[in-house]
């Protein structure tokens, strides 16, 4: 055999040249452990999945309870598995009524896909708008509404009939007409550097979707589960999509993805074809009964509320002439210092103090904070004693 960093670089499949390559031996709470005993304080979160801090106790606990009774029995949809239905109806109790019917599936791309197709259903239209600077997924559907043509160009040619509008452009919100099936976009944009909407532009969103019968569909797979300071980030806004998509932290460190939206609109893949989405593993029964623990906790321990107290706790601290501006909700945070290479030396200057940040797809003069929701203050402080160091 050979020694696993060697392993790590020949035999398993790279997403680029340069990974992290941190060889982690545990994880618990806010930290993780590597190998060589060196402890990380975690400002990633798993790219904003372990919202209730790694290894909850009560999270593993509905996992090995789960494992202890059955793992994968069936396609998702023909049998009933307590733990997924279960779940889909603590999410209708802390959901607005329209959103009451739950579709699990695997991951944060899939369930956009499978929103499009709903979309398309519910109104018999094809266009769909989306925004400039989105990130919505790596399959070939998410990736025709993601706003990145640098992701884009290699994998022509993408869906038809996909146009692009300016987050937060009023003016914009006009081009939606009678012929958009959905407008799709982050309620927070995440990858793009982290940019929260306006109050106004969702409502004017939500006018002219009502006007034109298409789908309003929020992307919350980074902004749910507590991560702006409300449960969804919608809550801050007023404003309730049509079909809400989620994935990352709904697992509590599981993989699983899932859209929601009203039982009537959801009923529309049971017939015409039948079998409108279909999914092997979908709604795992492990994922949703970790994932209904976490939400449990988040709610128990009110991570919301501390995301928001955290939050604001970062930006008062991290002041610097270098920091140009902390943006963000809750703790969906991006420190934007306007210039890439400071950004790799300050990720890197605090990965060898123990903090590990990490940088936006598509926004390299900034770096993204998000760790878990359970941080501390006394863990905020060494996190942003880190960063200022770094900075110089
Ligand atoms: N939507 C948003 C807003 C995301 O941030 C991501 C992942 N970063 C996805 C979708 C895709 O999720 P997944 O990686 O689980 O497919």
């Amino acid at each position: 055999m050979k020694d696993l960093p060697d392993a790590f670089h020949t035999h398993l499949a790279q997403t680029g040249p340069t990974p992290i390559a941190l060889d982690i031996a545990h994880a618990e709470g806010c930290h993780l452990t590597a190998r060589d005993g060196k402890r990380y304080l975690d400002l990633v979160a798993g790219l904003a999945v372990n919202n209730t801090g790694h290894r909850h106790p009560k999270v593993i606990q509905a996992i090995k309870e789960q494992a202890d009774r059955y793992l994968h029995v069936i396609p998702y949809g023909e049998f009933i598995q307590e733990p997924q239905v279960r779940y889909a109806e603590r999410l209708a109790s802390v959901l607005p009524p329209q959103l009451n019917c739950t579709y699990f599936v695997n991951s944060g791309t899939e369930a956009n896909e499978a929103a499009i197709k709903l979309a398309k259903r519910i109104t018999g239209r094809t266009r769909l708008m989306a925004c400039h600077r989105s990130y919505h997924g790596s399959t070939h559907g998410s990736l025709s509404i993601t706003g990145n043509e640098e992701k884009k160009y290699r994998n022509r040619p993408l869906l038809p009939d996909v146009q692009f509008i300016t987050y937060n452009d009023l003016a914009e919100v006009e081009r939606i007409d009678a012929h958009c099936a959905a407008v799709i976009l982050e309620a927070v944009q995440g990858d793009s550097g982290v940019r929260p909407p306006t109050a106004a532009w969702l409502q004017a969103l939500r006018k002219r979707c009502d006007e034109t019968g298409t789908m309003l569909v929020f992307d919350e797979v980074q902004t749910g589960f507590g991560r702006t300071g409300k449960l969804f980030a919608f809550e801050h806004f007023g404003v309730v999509p049509d079909i809400l998509v989620l994935g990352k932290a709904l697992g509590g460190g599981m993989p699983i993805g899932a859209f929601v939206s009203s039982r009537e609109r959801m009923a529309l893949f049971t017939h015409h074809p039948v079998l409108g989405h279909i999914t092997t593993f979908g709604g795992h029964p492990v994922p949703c009964a970790a994932g209904l623990a976490a939400l449990e906790v988040l709610l128990e321990e009110d991570l919301p509320e501390n995301a928001r107290r955290m939050g604001a706790l970062f930006k008062e601290l991290l002041v610097h002439p270098a920091i140009r501006e902390v943006r963000g909700l809750g703790l969906m945070l991006a420190v934007d210092l306007g210039d890439a290479d400071k950004v790799q030396r300050v990720v890197k200057g605090c990965l060898e103090q123990g903090v590990l940040g990490f940088w936006f797809l598509s926004c390299p003069e900034a770096f993204r904070i998000a760790p878990p929701l359970t941080i501390g203050e006394e863990q905020v402080r060494e996190a942003c004693a880190a960063v200022l160091t770094a900075l110089g």
